[in-house]
């Protein structure tokens, strides 16, 4: 059962389409009905059979007059308000793409079970994922189950990272399955553990670059990440030695550099993972710094460091924002994200990991980018943002952040 609640995102009914009626949600959606752009409150809607008994047939009709009206004066649609919300079962999705494999529009096929008060309507914000690892086992024969859902909350992009080859693997290959689903490729510094071990260190790095670079040919690859910094001690490693010393860090920021040239070299954004190095990890960023990557990178789960925000808004980087912000003891992260530039936010489930609150508390594991909306529904309020306004800035950045636009 899904609620929809608040303002509207509809973009189209289509009661002709038995058994059950269509809505289509999405940029494009209106290519079987009408009057729709971009993430708008624009739409256009067609109805033809009835959806219920009389009664219900004339609140639809009626909706539709509203509706219609709206979108010819295109004023917002405070009108709506009036409605309480629509309870609908979602039968099936589908989503259309373009010829370049983004998806334009969601359709889904609905049930209608109860319409609550007077008239049903019904409001998904499209929003990005910036970042989630579907590629981790924790997703392992669950995959398309959480991109279902995801995409019925509305999350239409997903952006999935690699923490190494094998992963980078999985994550170009998930890609390939879903809409709206988009791969980076890259080590991260974790990982770098594993050249480390692995003695003959020089030919190692170049080998797994390489190996890295051929992922990059992917059409669906849009970044090099997660890349980065990252001193702090892990507890629970896979690794049976694992000591963060100089010559580790040493290797670390030998990796970061080289993938922060595989970024430039192809063309690619930048997705930039920094755990308690934040002196290092930005000195390394200050000299092999190009132009080319402004407007492409995102430090993703950005630690809350005013040094890190000087260089982000410096040199155009976007700064992702986790469930972890929802923790009551995340006072620090809270005040750090007001200073964000609303321009270059983003928001990312990390999941499996980072559980927003109260889920956390609740202990309903593991996370999943369907999440997303609740960390956006927090910083609404923590922002002072109207939660419409806010998921659409974000989604436009997020959308720049990864060229696709
Ligand atoms: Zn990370
Ligand atoms: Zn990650």
């Amino acid at each position: 059962m899904v609620v929809f609640p608040c303002m509207p995102d509809l973009i189209g009914i289509k009661a002709d389409s038995a058994p059950y009626p269509m809505i289509t949600i999405g940029r494009n959606a209106d290519a079987n009905t009408r009057g729709t752009n971009n993430n708008s409150q624009k739409f256009g809607w067609i109805l033809k059979n009835g959806l219920g008994d009389f009664l219900s047939k004339i609140r639809i009709i009626v909706f539709g007059i509203i509706l219609v009206v709206t979108h010819i004066f295109d004023t917002n649609i405070f009108l709506l308000q009036i409605f309480n919300q629509a309870v609908f079962e979602i039968k099936s999705s589908v989503i259309s793409t373009d010829e370049y494999g983004h998806s334009n529009s969601v359709t889904y096929n609905i049930q209608i079970s109860k319409i609550k008060d007077k008239i049903l309507y019904f409001n998904i914000d499209i929003m990005f994922d910036t970042h989630c690892h579907l590629n981790f086992k924790d997703f392992k024969e669950k995959v398309e189950m959480v991109v279902k859902n995801a995409q019925e909350a509305g999350i239409e992009w997903i952006l999935m990272p690699g923490t190494d080859c094998e992963t980078s693997v999985k994550a170009a290959k998930i890609a390939q399955r879903f809409a709206g689903v988009y791969a980076a490729v890259g080590i991260h510094p974790h990982h770098v553990r594993q050249i480390q071990k692995e003695g003959d260190v020089i030919s190692k790095v170049k080998w797994e670059t390489m190996k890295i670079r051929k992922l990059l040919n992917d059409k669906k690859v849009v970044a090099v990440g997660e890349v980065g910094l990252d001193k702090h001690h892990y507890q629970k490693t896979k690794y049976d030695y694992y000591q963060v010393d100089e010559e580790f860090v040493e290797l670390q920021k030998k990796l970061l550099i080289e993938q922060i040239r595989l970024a430039i070299e192809h063309d690619k954004s930048l997705v930039l993972h920094n755990r308690e190095a934040v002196d290092e990890f930005l000195k390394v960023l200050e000299e092999n710094w190009d132009r080319k990557l402004e407007g492409k990178t995102v430090f993703h789960c950005c630690e809350p460091n005013e040094k890190l925000l000087e260089f982000a808004i410096k040199h155009k980087i976007y700064i992702g924002v986790d469930g972890d912000v929802t923790y009551l003891s995340a006072v620090k992260k809270q005040e750090f994200v007001k200073k964000i530039p609303l321009k270059l936010l983003v928001l990312e489930t990390d999941s499996p990991f980072l559980v927003p609150e109260p889920l956390k508390s609740e202990r309903i594991f593991p996370n999943q980018p369907a999440n997303l909306k609740i960390i956006s529904k927090f910083l609404s309020r923590l922002l002072k943002i109207e939660e419409e306004q806010l998921d659409k800035e974000v989604v436009e950045n997020s959308r720049k952040l990864f060229s696709l636009t």
